[in-house]
């Protein structure tokens, strides 16, 4: 039997195509016209006006940071419940990230908890130069709240929107909430370019001024010049290429996640202990991945059982995110709240979830999940 990942590329067959041109034009160049047709493209896609093609969402960050003028020894405010890139991306110019816990309901930033630690930061006269906001596992955070907070200490809100490509809030798409979005290409979200990023802004300035940076801050003269410390961040012409042909699928790509994660509510929502991330009602997640709960007092099993148990059947699940605040190279950071986010990781698993994944498959994960509870806890699943 095959191997079943957790979120593998999956082409839409028009990639080679577009990559093949690329080939045949000679544009085997870090920029081309490829590079500027994605940009046009994903902006159209996101609803945003101004997009710079990077070579990872990682880099995308970095230069939204750097951008609003973060140095060293300015606080940041990320949730502490996400992947590291978010939180890496901050320490890069020498800022000091503040974590804060997630809500039950989308399991994104705590908008309640992010108002009482600005309240916080404000009395001690040191409010943060920005607060990133991640939109998890292809659901958006909470905007209306979050912007209103932070439009009154007036702090700007970078997005990340790496996992949540083609999701909306409020019919308004993810990555357009922001004073600017980071999204990825890796390999495992959504679409992939095997590896990039997308900077998107509402403000042509930030976008410019990212395009600079990205390739190492070269001043217009005819010669080499620099005012500035660069970078090499740009989307090569190939990996664009390859860009095109995913973001021309977004769609279907998006309800092929949706219908596995309702695959996998129908046949294991009713087991005993058993939660799915919560879809909050003002948006429309992608379902990235599908993301369950086991909770062991009720279920007579637990997270790691259940993950073992598909891994000897040849099937790759992980657990949730290990919350920020937990992980050695953050200790010491502040933290507010983080009791959420723990049980998130102690009990939450994220099932194969790639588009491509057949009717079949999602019988062999659903029958080994089944297999791992105790006889006594199955009847009552689908
Ligand atoms: C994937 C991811 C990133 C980083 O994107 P890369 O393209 O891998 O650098 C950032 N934030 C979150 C939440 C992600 O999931």
């Amino acid at each position: 039997m095959k191997r079943i990942y957790l979120s593998p590329p999956h082409l839409s067959g028009r990639e080679l195509e577009l990559v093949r041109d690329a080939f045949e034009s000679n544009w085997v160049a870090p920029l081309g016209p490829h590079v500027d047709a994605f940009e046009r493209e994903f902006a159209a896609a996101v609803g945003v006006p101004h997009a710079v093609a990077l070579s990872s969402g990682t880099a995308a960050l970095h230069l939204a940071l750097r951008i609003l003028g973060l140095g060293r020894g300015d606080e940041v405010i990320c949730p502490t419940f996400t992947f590291a890139a978010s939180a890496n991306a901050i320490t890069y110019d020498g800022g000091v990230p503040v974590f804060v816990d997630c809500d039950e309901q989308t399991w994104n930033l705590d908008p309640g908890l992010l108002r009482a630690e600005l309240a916080d930061c404000a009395a001690r006269g040191r409010l943060p130069r920005a607060v990133v906001a991640v939109d998890l596992y292809g659901q958006c955070a909470d905007y209306e709240p979050i912007l209103e907070t932070c439009a009154e200490y007036d702090v700007p809100v970078i997005e990340d929107a790496a996992e949540a490509l083609g999701a909306t809030y409020k019919n308004r798409p993810a990555g357009s909430f922001g004073r600017a979005a980071a999204f990825s290409f890796n390999g495992n979200k959504v679409i992939t370019t095997s590896g990039g990023g997308m900077l998107v802004s509402h403000d042509k300035a930030v976008v410019d001024k990212a395009r600079f940076l990205a390739t190492q801050a070269r001043d217009p003269a005819p010669h080499y010049q620099h005012s500035e410390i660069g970078y090499n961040y740009r989307l090569s012409n190939i990996l664009a290429a390859i860009g095109r042909g995913q973001l021309a699928v977004l769609a279907e790509r998006v309800t092929a996640r949706r219908r596995n994660f309702e695959f996998y509510r129908r046949a294991l929502g009713n087991l005993p202990g058993v939660g799915f991330h919560p879809e909050a009602a003002c948006g429309r997640a992608t379902r990235w991945l599908t993301c369950l709960t086991i909770d062991p007092a009720r279920a007579g099993t637990d997270r790691e059982k259940v993950r073992l148990a598909l891994e000897r059947q040849d099937i790759e699940s992980r657990p949730l995110w290990k919350p920020m605040h937990l992980q050695p190279v953050f200790a010491g950071c502040r933290v507010r709240g983080g009791e959420v986010s723990a049980r998130l990781f102690e009990q939450g698993l994220c099932l194969p979830s790639g588009s491509a994944l057949t009717g079949e498959d999602l019988e062999r994960i659903c029958a080994t999940v089944l297999q791992a509870f105790p006889a006594r806890n199955r009847g009552s699943a689908g």
